[in-house]
């Protein structure tokens, strides 16, 4: 079971506020006000070759809570500064990585750690888009057929995972 965090969001002022622990940002009660269930993942995903990684969202509360920290991060979004080692790769929000070249580079340099022995986590903000995509890269790189791996990666970590068409057929087309 994924954790779970009760976000309300204010749609004509684009705002939202995390319930419980935020004050409310809008107090207008002509607005309509939708609750949301936001998943926090801290999901061990064991890919198809047995390679473990730590899929992550960025909780806005206390992003760097961690029972034991991780050996090395692989973030998609530079909000991430955590204390440990880490890297970045450049992933657009609800996009696609410039070059699938350097993805799978990187993607394999996270893989090799984790094989190697290293407690590996990957996170962007929400953990299911970029997160998504990634995981279904890794998932390809490590033997899943690319047409399956979009089921997979919302089989094995998150039915939410992957947010755009694009981002599909990123990964189908990953290694054509
Ligand atoms: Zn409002
Ligand atoms: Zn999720």
């Amino acid at each position: 079971m994924v954790k779970t965090r009760s976000v309300i969001y204010c749609r004509e002022c684009r705002m939202h506020w995390i319930v419980d622990h935020e004050p409310a940002r809008c107090i207008d009660s002509g607005h309509a006000h939708e609750l949301f269930e936001v998943h926090l993942h801290h999901s061990r995903v064991l890919l198809p070759d047995g390679t473990a990684v730590t899929a992550v969202s960025y909780d806005d509360l206390d992003p760097y809570d961690r029972g034991r920290q991780p050996d090395y991060g692989l973030y998609l979004d530079r909000k991430w500064e955590p204390p440990w080692p880490h890297e970045y790769l450049d992933w657009p929000d609800f996009g696609v990585p410039d070059s699938s070249v350097h993805a799978i580079s990187t993607l394999k340099a996270m893989l090799k750690r984790a094989q190697d022995g290293e407690s590996v986590e990957i996170g962007c903000l929400g953990g299911h888009g970029r997160t998504g995509t990634a995981l279904a890269c890794a998932a390809v790189l490590t033997g899943c057929p690319p047409d399956k791996a979009v089921d997979w990666v919302r089989s094995h970590y998150c039915p939410q995972a992957i947010e755009t068409l694009a981002q599909e057929m990123f990964v189908l087309e990953l290694l054509a």
